[in-house]
C-alpha cells in the first residue's frame, strides 16, 4: 500500500540520472593515487646536470681543474729547479774541468819555458852532449803523467831530442801544425795544436810548441810537449755519468780537438756554431742550444782555460736532465687526474643523490597533494551521496505520504459522494454504514499520521514511569494473539526492576511493531523471544552506542526468521521502506520505533543477518523514581455535572476545527465563547466573562500562541483550567511544556466522544471542587 520510490515522485528521469551520476562520479575519479609511487630509472646523467646549481657546477670545475692546475704548476716548478738544477751542476763541473786542464797546460808551459831557458843559445851538440838536460827530459815524461813526449826539432822539422824511451831519433814534425805554425811565425810564442796521433808513441794526443831561435835569431827549431788525451779522460770520467754529459776541448779557431766521450774525428765549429758565437761573446758562461752535429739540445757551461787559446765545456743533455722530471711529473700527472676523476665521481654521487632526493621529495610532495585532493574528492563525492540519499529519503517520505493519504482521500471521496447520491435519493438507510468507512478512514489517516510524528520525534508523548516488565507481561497475550499460533513468544525477564519513563501506549505501538516484522520474517512458524534486563554502559559501549554512560533497560526481540541484508540493515528505519509486497508493509514500523526511542534519550540497534533471525535491540534509561500504583481507566461522561454553569473558551484558528467542537460543547450543554487567535482570547479573558475551562489550541497566528495565551490567562485567573489541543509538539508545546498544575493536552485529532470525557473530568472537578 504503501510502496513507492523516487521514480513515482520525481519521474523517470531523476531517478535514473540522479544515483547512477554519482555512482559513476566515484568510479570515475577512483585512480591510483601512489602512480607516481612506482620504480624509476636511474636518472640520466644530462637530467642531473642540468638540475644543479652554479656552484654545484663551481665545485665540480674546481674538483678537477684545481689539482691538475696543482700539478702542472709544481711540475713547471720542478721542471725550472731541474732545468737550474742542471745549469748550476754543469757551471760547477766546468770550472775543475778548466782548472784540471789549465793546471795540465800550466805544467807544459813551464816545463817548455825551463827547457827553452836550458838550452837557449846552445848548439845542436852541445845540447845533445849534455847528459843532465837529457835526465831533465825524461824525468819530466817519467814523472809527469800529463807530458806523454818531450822533444826538440830543428828548423827542418826533423827531431834531434825526444823523451820517447826506445823510438830512434830523426823522425819529422815537419809536417806538424805545432812546428809549421812556429815556423812560418803565425804563433808568438806558446803555440797549441790539433790532436793528433803520435808517430813516436802512437797515442791520441796534441802538442804545445815553443820556438827556438839562433844567436843571430833566426828560426833554429822547436821545443814541444804533447799531452795525452787520454790522461785528460781519466779524469773527465768521474765528471760524467754513463750518459748525457758531453765534455768538448775547443781551440779558439773552432777546432774541436776533443768530444769526450764521443770519438768523433776531428773537425772544426763553423762561427756561426753556438759556442763559437758564445766563446767569442765572453770568456765563460752557460747557454742552452741544440748541437749543430747531432741536432740534440744541451745544456752548456763553458770556459776559457786560463789566458789559453783554448776552450773547454761541459754539456749535459736537456732530455736527458728532464728524464727523472719527467718520470715525476708523469707520476703528478696521474695522480691529479685520478685524484680529479675521484673528486669528479664523488660530486657526481653527492649531486645524484641531491638530485634523487629533490625527485623524490617532489614525488612525495606531488603525492601528498593528490592524496589531499583525492581526499577533497571523495568527501565531496561523499557529501554528494549523502545529499542525493537525503533527498531520494525525503521524496520517498513525501511520495508515500502522498501515495497513502490519496488512498484514504480517495476512499473517503468515494463514500462521501455516496451519501450524498443516496441522500439526495432520499435513501437514508445505508448512511450508518458509509460514516462507519468514513470514521475508519480517518482513524487510519491518525494513525499514520501519528506514527510519522513518531518518527520525526515531534509525537506528543505522555511520558510516565513505567515497570517495563510488567508492561510487555501484560502484552504478552495480545503479541501472542497477533502473531499466531505457528510462532512460540517467549519473554525472559531479569530479575532487577527495570523501569522507565516512556509514553507506555508508544511502548506498546513499538512491542507490536516489532512482534509484526517477526511475524512477517517467519512465516513458516519460529521463536519470538523478548527479554527485559538491565545494562549499565561502559565508556566503550556508551561511545558505539552514542548514549551517555548510564544504566539502560534493555528490551530485546528476537526471532528466528529469515534475517536481514547489511543494505536492509541500514535503511530499516527510514519511514516508507519496505521489502514487503504491495498491501503488506507500510514502511513505518521500524521508523516509528526509531522515533519513539530517540524521543525517549535511548536508542535502537538491529543485529541481524540473511538466514540467522534478527534482534532488534532497544535502549531506554533506567528511572529512579517512584511508581505510581495503577493508571486510571476511561470513564463515561460525567452527565450529573450542570453543564449549563460552565463557560468556556474555545481558542482555534482553523474554523474548521472549532466550529464542530463548539457545536459538540454546545450539544452537550455547555456554555461555548469562541476566539480566532491569542489576542481575542486574552480580550475575553480580561473583560468579566466567565470562564471555567480554556480549550486552546497550540499553534496559534500572531504574536500570541496558546501557551502564552494559557500563562496570561493564569495572571489574570490564577485557578483557570486549561487544555491544549495540538497537531504536534513543537517546541512550546513540548510534552513537558504543557503538562501541569490543571493543564491537559489532547493531540489532534481525537474523536469527540474522547474529547467529551476530557471536557467532562476538568470541568467537573471544579464542579465538585465548588459542591464541598
Ligand atoms: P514494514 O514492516 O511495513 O515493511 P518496517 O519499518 O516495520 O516496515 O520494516 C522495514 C523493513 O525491515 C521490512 O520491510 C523488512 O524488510 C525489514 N525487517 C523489519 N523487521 C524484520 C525482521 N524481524 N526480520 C526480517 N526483516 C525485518
Ligand atoms: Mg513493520
Amino acid at each position: 500500500m504503501a510502496r513507492c520510490d523516487l521514480a513515482d515522485w520525481y519521474g523517470k528521469s531523476t531517478a535514473t540520472t540522479d544515483r547512477p551520476f554519482q555512482i559513476t562520479y566515484l568510479f570515475q575519479r577512483q585512480r591510483p593515487i601512489f602512480e607516481h609511487n612506482t620504480p624509476h630509472k636511474k636518472p640520466a646523467l644530462g637530467a642531473i646536470l642540468r638540475d644543479t646549481s652554479l656552484l654545484q657546477r663551481l665545485i665540480l670545475v674546481l674538483a678537477i681543474t684545481l689539482p691538475i692546475a696543482l700539478a702542472i704548476w709544481s711540475s713547471w716548478q720542478h721542471h725550472i729547479q731541474t732545468l737550474e738544477r742542471a745549469n748550476r751542476t754543469a757551471a760547477r763541473s766546468v770550472v775543475a774541468l778548466e782548472q784540471h786542464v789549465g793546471n795540465v797546460l800550466d805544467i807544459h808551459t813551464l816545463a817548455l819555458r825551463q827547457l827553452d831557458a836550458l838550452t837557449n843559445g846552445r848548439t845542436v851538440s852541445e845540447i845533445s852532449n849534455d847528459v843532465r838536460l837529457r835526465d831533465i827530459v825524461s824525468a819530466l815524461t817519467r814523472d809527469f803523467p800529463q807530458i806523454s813526449i818531450v822533444g826538440m826539432a830543428d828548423a827542418n822539422g826533423r827531431i834531434w831530442l825526444h823523451s820517447v824511451r826506445g823510438a830512434a831519433s830523426g823522425a819529422s814534425v815537419a809536417d806538424r801544425d805545432y812546428f809549421l805554425a812556429q815556423k812560418t811565425g803565425t804563433s808568438k810564442g806558446i803555440y797549441i795544436s790539433d790532436a793528433f796521433t803520435g808517430r813516436l808513441n802512437g797515442e791520441r794526443q796534441f802538442g804545445i810548441s815553443l820556438p827556438r831561435f839562433s844567436p843571430t835569431g833566426e828560426f833554429d827549431g822547436i821545443i814541444y810537449t804533447t799531452v795525452p788525451l787520454k790522461y785528460l779522460t781519466q779524469f773527465w770520467e768521474h765528471f760524467t755519468p754513463s750518459q748525457g754529459h758531453l765534455i768538448p776541448l775547443v781551440k779558439s779557431d773552432g777546432t774541436l780537438i776533443i768530444r769526450y766521450p764521443l770519438a768523433d774525428p776531428p773537425r772544426r765549429l763553423s762561427p756561426q756554431n753556438p759556442f763559437m758565437v758564445h766563446m767569442h761573446q765572453a770568456p765563460r758562461g752557460l747557454y742552452t742550444a741544440a748541437s749543430a752535429f747531432d741536432g740534440v739540445e744541451r745544456i752548456n757551461a763553458y770556459s776559457q782555460i786560463r789566458n789559453y787559446p783554448l776552450y773547454i765545456s761541459f754539456s749535459i743533455e736537456t732530455a736527458f736532465v728532464l728524464r727523472e722530471w719527467w718520470q715525476q711529473t708523469t707520476i703528478a700527472a696521474s695522480m691529479a687526474i685520478f685524484s680529479a676523476l675521484l673528486l669528479a665521481a664523488l660530486w657526481l654521487a653527492v649531486v645524484r643523490q641531491s638530485h634523487e632526493q629533490r625527485v623524490s621529495t617532489e614525488r612525495w610532495r606531488v603525492i601528498a597533494q593528490d592524496l589531499r585532493q583525492e581526499v577533497g574528492r571523495r568527501k565531496d563525492a561523499e557529501e554528494a551521496m549523502r545529499q542525493s540519499q537525503k533527498m531520494e529519503a525525503v521524496g520517498q517520505l513525501a511520495g508515500g505520504i502522498a501515495h497513502d493519504f490519496n488512498n484514504l482521500l480517495a476512499a473517503l471521496v468515494g463514500n462521501v459522494q455516496l451519501m450524498h447520491r443516496r441522500i439526495e435519493k432520499g435513501v437514508f438507510d445505508n448512511l450508518p454504514r458509509y460514516l462507519t468507512r468514513v470514521e475508519s478512514i480517518i482513524s487510519k489517516a491518525s494513525a499514520m499520521t501519528q506514527r510519522l510524528l513518531a518518527f520525526s520525534r515531534r509525537q506528543t508523548l505522555a511520558p510516565a514511569p513505567l515497570d517495563v516488565k510488567e508492561r510487555i507481561a501484560a502484552m504478552r497475550d495480545l503479541i501472542a494473539h497477533s502473531v499466531g499460533p505457528s510462532i512460540r513468544v517467549q519473554t525472559v525477564f531479569a530479575p532487577e526492576t527495570c523501569h522507565t519513563l516512556c509514553d507506555p501506549n508508544q511502548l506498546d505501538s513499538v512491542l507490536l511493531n516489532l512482534a509484526i516484522n517477526a511475524r512477517d520474517a517467519m512465516p513458516d512458524g519460529g521463536d519470538l523471544t523478548i527479554t527485559v534486563a538491565l545494562n549499565s554502559l561502559t565508556a566503550l559501549q556508551a561511545r558505539a552506542l552514542q548514549l551517555s554512560e548510564a544504566a539502560y533497560v534493555v528490551v530485546k526481540v528476537k526471532d528466528t526468521g529469515a534475517g536481514m541484508t547489511p543494505e536492509t540493515i541500514e535503511r530499516a528505519f527510514e519511514p516508507f521502506f519496505t521489502t514487503k509486497p504491495s498491501g503488506q508493509g507500510t514502511g513505518l514500523g521500524l521508523s516509528m520505533v526509531y522515533g519513539f526511542v530517540m524521543q525517549s534519550g535511548g536508542q535502537v540497534k538491529i543485529d541481524s543477518q540473511p538466514g540467522s533471525g534478527t534482534e532488534v535491540a532497544i535502549y531506554l534509561p533506567v528511572y529512579e523514581g517512584e511508581i505510581p500504583s495503577a493508571t486510571p481507566v476511561p470513564k463515561a461522561i460525567n452527565s450529573d455535572v450542570a453543564k449549563g454553569e460552565v463557560c468556556i473558551l474555545l481558542v482555534d484558528d482553523e474554523i474548521s476545527v472549532r466550529e464542530p467542537l463548539a457545536e459538540l460543547l454546545t450539544e452537550l450543554g455547555y456554555q461555548v465563547v469562541q476566539a480566532g487567535d491569542g489576542a481575542q482570547g486574552l480580550v475575553i479573558l480580561s473583560s468579566n466573562q466567565q470562564v471555567d475551562l480554556l480549550i486552546s489550541d497550540v499553534g496559534l497566528p500572531g504574536h500570541m500562541n496558546g501557551r502564552q495565551l494559557a500563562d496570561a490567562g493564569r495572571t489574570l485567573r490564577p485557578t483557570l483550567r486549561v487544555l491544549f489541543i495540538t497537531g504536534y509538539a513543537d517546541k512550546a508545546a513540548s510534552a513537558d511544556g504543557l503538562a501541569g498544575q490543571n493543564m491537559e493536552v489532547m493531540i489532534k485529532p481525537f474523536g469527540l466522544n474522547e474529547f467529551a470525557i476530557k471536557v467532562s473530568d476538568m470541568t467537573s472537578v471544579r464542579a465538585s471542587a465548588e459542591k464541598r
